[in-house]
């Protein structure tokens, strides 16, 4: 299994420790890839790029709107149906496959998740004018997506609903009585994926007109998660080269938003402060549902750390390879801290994992983890 390094150290001693060692791809952000670029780093391993995709500006009018038709900030990210975010977007993808990278990561496309943002609203976006004009034109009835999104946003402000469908959800027939009683629901995540997708075909297209030789790749939330944000898998992997489930099974650095102890922690968090329930009863539920078998105890409190376990982990790369279709096609990217790392990748080499990215935002060899060569070594 090759091992690919995000944001990897620049400087030209580091490369070479990094060359030696076999590192043979990179994929780097922000100000690592202008550091990446000035120091020709495209000459010595194979090189990609990723880019934020629906980046918020100063402008009102770019914002994402909540249930309650109040503003929000998730992710560093406006309303992703803007127009100007859109172009703007297509101007720094312009910029960047200037550059003599093989492609770029997409990170961001999609909805806000519920550890997007401190605001616990931000999850039930966007309503917008536009996203509701863009519901209608794709035949959603936005009045019923409203209604029922509402209705859930005030059912969790009561204990004894919150409670029942807490319960409920724990089989199959309770998502069915869900979607029976507010089927807006159902069609809001829908649309959604349909916004989602249609925005990574149309850059499809234009990236194989424009830039035919270069590969388009997505960081994507882990399957049992991506629906709710918008990203269906099997509809968004004929678009790209490589879909990259974030397998950040415990994310210790906060916020942490996509990885999934921390989507889980917060959204019973949300759910503890608008229903009162206690926070434990809360989180047990959710991880009941949403069915990731965890590593050590459930946390008592906000604050107290999850993990999932190594099998969730797995799990959940086998679940993008079947929704995705293709093995080949599946790069996860890992937390580079995670102390189980040796246990992680033996395991994700022993299912025939081809390729894997270990994530860090602190470059350096260090930051990887002890024993980083011999993670090499072990291939
Ligand atoms: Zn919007």
């Amino acid at each position: 299994m090759q091992i690919w390094l995000f944001n990897p150290p620049t400087d030209r001693l580091s490369v070479q420790a990094l060359q030696t060692a076999g590192v043979s791809t990179i994929v780097t952000s922000g100000k690592t890839t202008d550091m990446a670029h000035e120091n020709a780093l495209y000459d010595v391993f194979d090189h990609y790029a990723m880019i934020h995709v629906f980046t918020s500006t100063a402008q009102t009018e770019d914002q994402a709107i909540d249930i309650h038709q109040q503003p929000v900030q998730w992710f560093n990210s406006g309303c992703p149906n803007s127009p100007t975010i859109r172009r703007r977007f297509y101007a720094e993808m312009e910029r960047l496959l200037a550059q003599p990278i093989r492609g770029v990561f997409l990170d961001g496309v999609r909805f806000s998740s519920p550890d997007s943002s401190t605001n616990p609203t931000s999850f039930l976006s966007c309503f917008c004018s536009q996203c509701k004009q863009d519901m209608t034109s794709r035949g959603y009835d936005a009045l019923s997506i409203t209604k029922d999104v509402q209705s859930i946003a005030e059912m969790l402000c009561s204990p004894e609903l919150t409670k029942r469908w807490l319960k409920a959800l724990y089989s199959p027939s309770g998502w069915m009585s869900l979607q029976m009683a507010y089927p807006g629901l159902a069609d809001w995540l829908n649309y959604r994926v349909d916004c989602i997708t249609e925005f990574v075909q149309e850059l499809a297209i234009w990236m194989k007109a424009r830039h035919p030789h270069k590969e388009l790749a997505a960081f994507l939330f882990q399957p049992c998660l991506a629906y709710f944000v918008g990203q269906g898998y099997n509809r968004l992997s004929p678009h790209l080269k490589i879909v990259s489930p974030m397998i950040y099974r415990n994310y210790q650095h906060r916020p942490g938003p996509a990885t999934i102890n921390q989507e889980i922690a917060t959204m019973a968090r949300f759910v503890h402060e608008a229903s009162r329930l206690p926070f434990s009863e809360c989180i047990e539920d959710l991880l009941r549902i949403l069915g990731p078998k965890i590593d050590g105890d459930v946390p008592q409190d906000p604050q107290g750390p999850l993990a999932m376990s190594i099998e969730h982990a797995t799990d959940e790369v086998l679940a993008a390879t079947a929704l995705a279709g293709s093995q080949d096609k599946v790069v996860p990217i890992i937390w580079a801290g995670d102390p189980k790392l040796r246990q992680i990748l033996a395991e994700l080499r022993g299912i025939g994992l081809k390729n894997c990215i270990l994530f860090t935002y602190e470059a350096g060899l260090a930051s990887h983890g002890e024993g980083f060569h011999e993670l090499y070594a072990q291939g």
